[in-house]
């Protein structure tokens, strides 16, 4: 069992009178779990990126609790300048937020696109696209819930790791909400009446191991030495989390 210090709790709010729903968390759990990760596999992002990765991993967080437990949700962000690739993934029903970053080989598209697809037990999956203007995850998901939820959301950093999703619903303040920024979002428990929802909590964790990368490479078998090119052991990137694991032919052959 992980202690609960390990996760970041998320609070989804009822803003009475107001009718928003407002989603708030603190991210500090799921960034050292982050950091972890990437010193543990010797990842190394630039700083811009990596302050957007953040960003993106605590906007999906907080959009994965303002939407059903059953979805899984998967964002890629798709840049022209700088020209990379930000995946980010995550479910409530697994408490789990993972992400990466595609910076080699990555395809220049004529616009700054954001694909979403949601997964549902049982269900095709769903996917949508929406062009985004800037580099900046906080508008990005602004922009999908204008475009893909048809509803306007506001998201703001604040100190200290903070993040809030304010989502509008039937009948919300539309002056109230226009109105709304972040020195105002950080006081709206002790100004507006309010309800708690639910709570649910999320960490940085892929779920990814040796034993599931190594089917991905199944169709490799009897081209053994077109992947080895002569060396002992490959490296290999989990496409989720960019972990690396270190694959030998032995363990092909007798996979
Ligand atoms: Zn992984």
């Amino acid at each position: 069992m992980q202690p609960v210090e390990d996760f970041t709790k998320v609070e989804s709010i009822f803003v009475r009178e107001r009718n928003c729903l407002m989603v708030r968390a603190q991210f500090t759990p799921i960034y050292t779990g982050y950091y972890l990760h990437l010193m543990e596999h010797q990842l190394r992002y630039a700083n811009e990126l990596d302050a957007a990765l953040k960003d993106l991993m605590a906007v999906l967080t907080l959009h994965l609790t303002a939407r059903p437990w059953a979805e899984t949700i998967a964002w890629t962000a798709n840049l022209r300048a700088p020209r990379v690739n930000y995946f980010v993934t995550g479910s409530s029903t697994g408490e789990n937020i993972t992400g990466r970053l595609f910076t080699e080989d990555v395809r220049e598209p004529d616009r700054n696109l954001l694909y979403s697809q949601t997964l549902v037990a049982g269900h095709e999956p769903r996917t949508t696209t929406v062009h985004v203007e800037s580099n900046d995850p906080i508008d990005w998901i602004e922009h999908y819930y204008q475009q893909s939820e048809q509803r306007p959301a506001k998201c703001f950093r604040l100190d200290d790791e903070n993040y809030v999703l304010v989502a509008a619903q039937p009948d919300y303040d539309e002056e109230w909400f226009a109105a709304l920024d972040a020195e105002s979002v950080a006081k709206i428990s002790e100004q507006e009446q309010t309800k708690l929802l639910e709570t649910r909590k999320f960490q940085f964790n892929c779920g990814c191991s040796l034993e599931r990368i190594l089917p991905s490479l199944s169709s490799w078998k009897g081209k053994l030495d077109e992947l080895f090119q002569g060396e002992d052991v490959i490296r290999v990137n989990c496409p989720r989390c960019g972990a690396r694991y270190e694959v030998s032919r032995e363990m092909l052959e007798d996979a």
